[in-house]
């Protein structure tokens, strides 16, 4: 171990994501126990499956799949959480890679990973974007492009939880923008989120990057709740 490592110990423990039980020494981020309950989804075997079916109607996606169950009490939850909101970008890559594992057996052809952005501010306050430690895993294993400057999130939205969906339509449809534009024109590119929930974010994102030129868009999550 060395000095770096150490010191990044202090501030992570070797404790367990999921259950933060303390790890072996074979076991990294996420224990064997917590590994082997972990609920997939298998969407990725059904193209009408549930995250694809929250797009249908708003936007034209070639493909959709969330990899994980998502729900009150799983190890999942505190996955997330620890990635979200106690630095643990570690685990968001080890997620990832079971993404990106999911995209290569849907034989979808990807030229470009494309992390949901945060607006400048959040990013401030978090020190990182969590779907970019996905995104990173994913590309671990698919070994494409990643882009992480060209879609931009212009507006700092609050919580939607409790607008309507036209509200929210008419909340999401702006908050996007594009550095250029040309650089993805007949790209496939494949948006990454950490949860999705309503799918107003990702509409968002397909919003603005839609009007690029012969752009295909594939979504894929973590999970979707
Ligand atoms: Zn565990």
């Amino acid at each position: 171990m060395n000095l770096l490592q150490s010191f990044i110990g202090l501030f992570y423990p070797n404790i367990c994501s999921g259950c933060s039980k303390g790890l072996s020494s074979k076991e990294q981020t996420i224990c064997v126990s917590c590994w082997s309950n972990l609920p997939k989804s298998y969407e990725y075997k059904n193209l009408t499956n549930h995250t694809a079916k929250l797009f249908w109607g708003r936007y034209p996606l070639e493909n959709a799949f969330s990899t994980f169950l998502y729900y009150r009490g799983n190890s999942l939850q505190n996955m997330i959480y620890d990635l979200k909101y106690r630095g643990n970008q570690k685990v968001g890559e080890v997620l990832g890679k079971e993404v990106g594992k999911e995209v290569l057996l849907s034989n979808i052809k990807i030229d470009v990973i494309i992390p949901v952005p945060l607006h400048p501010a959040k990013l401030q306050k978090r020190g990182y974007n969590q779907s970019l430690s996905i995104a990173l895993g994913i590309q671990e294993v698919l070994n494409c492009q990643l882009n992480n400057e060209v879609l931009l999130r212009k507006v700092n939205t609050d919580t939607q939880t409790r607008k309507t969906k036209f509200e929210r339509w008419e909340n999401v449809k702006d908050i996007f923008g594009i550095e250029n534009k040309t650089s993805l024109e007949n790209k496939h590119v494949l948006l990454v989120d950490d949860v999705i929930t309503t799918g107003s974010t990702i509409e968002g994102c397909c919003h603005s990057l839609g009007t690029i030129k012969g752009i295909k868009i594939s979504v894929v999550a973590v999970a979707s709740a």
